[in-house]
């Protein structure tokens, strides 16, 4: 591991050196998407520079150093999440394809009045594959409730629990709140009941290295966008046992075994559940936004993200009529506000003209503003490629903005 030096790990990044609207760049919308490191966009000029060919089926050189390369992130990845197989890695366009392909081959194993629950803190990506779902098989959606501090309430989730749950799906960590989920305790008790368990950990990958053999957890979905790779691009890790059950998504070339009008086998794991020809550039990209940031440690990572939280959080809970959503004390570098009387949209508007990018609005999670009676927040989240001085600019933008608006 390099010490974690963040000035050092600025100039990996060179967007990090542009102005917007005449001053420098505070970019605080990592939730949304992550920058891009140049060793990532390295292994992407080096892919269309040097190996670019359709993988797996070419006998040719560049072909196999291309399947070489995309095999080889797939098992980087493997071992980033600790999957036990290589096999159990699907490569997908990011989390909503992973969530949807899993929502779409439990149509055939659900029946009407069979029960999945979600939890109250989901993005929108997975609630309506899951609504899809039960208007298919005519089982029923039962939501894991939340307080208000933007935790789940665990002993709701016992209560819900039952033998005719067959699901259990949530967020490792709410893109809205920053809120940490207690994800192995729910995983265990749904399995006593022998309901299987899918992951979102879109928000979690940034910051936790997650071990889904350790969790134990059926499906784990993450995109690579959000942890320094490129868009287009994520895996969903899926237990053998449950990726030989499900049917395949789609039909195509790369997910057959043999082919003919009166019947067609699929193929073998992986390649069941990849039809056609994969994001080729943006898996081997993946593959070394992985190694970028484990170089630097996700113990250090979170770590730092964690002094950039409670500082930007202290801070702005000194600015008169701010009101924080999500306060869990488990929750990663995200923070969730409104200021009495002003509306999100005009404060993230005012702050851009200074410079500084946040989210503003319902993030994707139209439930929990329902829950606040919220039109929608002002969103900001850290990287480990933030500072206490983009801070401090972000702090002065909104009470220049407070003032300019009150
Ligand atoms: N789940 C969560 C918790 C997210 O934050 C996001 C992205 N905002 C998604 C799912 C969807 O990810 P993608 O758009 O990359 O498919």
């Amino acid at each position: 591991n390099i010490a974690f030096n963040v000035d050092e790990i600025r100039k990996d990044f060179p967007i990090l050196n542009r102005e917007v609207n005449g001053y420098p760049l505070v970019y605080l919308d990592n939730a949304a998407t992550s920058q891009t490191p140049k060793q990532v966009m390295d292994a992407i000029v080096e892919y269309y520079s040097n190996y670019n060919a359709n993988i797996h089926r070419g006998v040719h050189s560049l072909s196999q150093e291309a399947t070489d390369k995309y095999e080889g992130a797939r098992k980087k990845i493997q071992q980033h999440f600790n999957a036990e197989k290589a096999h159990e890695i699907i490569f997908t366009s990011g989390t909503t394809h992973g969530i949807n392909l899993v929502a779409s081959g439990f149509a055939s194993i659900l029946k009407k009045g069979d029960e999945i629950l979600v939890s109250a803190l989901e993005h929108h990506s997975n609630i309506v594959p899951w609504q899809m779902l039960c208007e298919k098989t005519g089982a029923i959606l039962k939501v894991i409730p939340m307080n208000q501090e933007g935790e789940l309430i665990y002993e709701a989730f016992e209560d819900l629990l039952s033998e005719n749950t067959k699901m259990v799906f949530l967020n490792h960590v709410s893109n809205a709140l920053g809120t940490i989920n207690p994800i192995k305790k729910i995983i265990d008790k749904a399995h006593e009941k022998g309901a299987a368990v899918l992951i979102d950990g879109a928000q979690a990958a940034p910051h936790i290295k997650a071990d889904v053999q350790a969790l134990d957890v059926d499906f784990y979905v993450v995109s690579a966008h959000k942890m320094c790779g490129p868009t287009g691009v994520g895996v969903l890790y899926g237990k053998e046992e449950w990726l030989n059950k499900l049917p395949p998504y789609q039909g195509g070339g790369e997910m057959i075994a043999t082919v003919s009008f009166e019947k067609t086998t699929y193929a073998e794991l992986p390649h069941k559940f990849e039809a056609g020809t994969p994001n080729i550039c943006g898996g081997i990209a993946f593959g070394a936004a992985i190694d970028y940031m484990n170089a630097i440690g996700f113990e250090a990572i979170s770590r730092y993200e964690e002094e950039l939280l409670d500082y930007a959080t202290l801070k702005l809970q000194e600015i008169e009529g701010m009101k924080l959503y999500g306060t869990s004390r488990e929750k990663t570098a995200v923070i969730s506000f409104n200021i009495e009387g002003l509306h999100p949209y005009d404060i993230g508007t005012l702050v851009d003209k200074m410079g500084i990018a946040v989210r503003t609005g319902h993030h994707c999670a139209q439930p929990i503003m329902d829950f606040y009676k919220i039109p929608g927040t002002v969103r900001a989240s850290f990287s480990f490629y933030n500072t206490k001085d983009e801070i401090e600019r972000f702090i002065e933008a909104v009470k220049k903005a407070k003032m300019m608006l009150s």
